[in-house]
């Protein structure tokens, strides 16, 4: 995942491949991605449910993979939420101008 923000984000089929492996494929929908509107329990509920399911996924690393790369901005995603997803993503953007700022060239 280190080149993830070095590199664009390809797409091809073969990259979906994944999915075919998927848990939530199984599932309702709607407990990965939330309603308008919803919040406070509600919310946090539906996203450890999501999260239980994740947890068992065989293709959740994977997913996580795929959701930080393209930055997907809704739903949970190899037991990431978007909000903890948008935690991540300037933490890692930040560590890779401190690396680069630390690299002989
Ligand atoms: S990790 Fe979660 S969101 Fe990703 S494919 Fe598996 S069940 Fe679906």
């Amino acid at each position: 995942m280190a080149s993830l923000l070095t590199e664009p984000p390809v797409f091809s089929p073969e990259a979906w491949d994944w999915r075919v492996e998927a848990l939530c494929r199984q599932r309702d929908p709607s407990i990965f991605f939330h309603p308008d509107g919803e919040r406070g329990r509600a919310r946090r509920r539906r996203q450890q449910e999501a999260k239980r399911v994740c947890a068992e996924c065989p293709v959740m690393l994977r997913c996580r993979e795929h959701s930080l790369a393209f930055q997907e901005p809704f739903g949970v995603w190899g037991g990431l939420t978007e909000e903890e997803r948008s935690q991540l993503l300037p933490a890692r953007a930040v560590n890779l101008r401190t690396h680069r700022a630390h690299t002989p060239s």
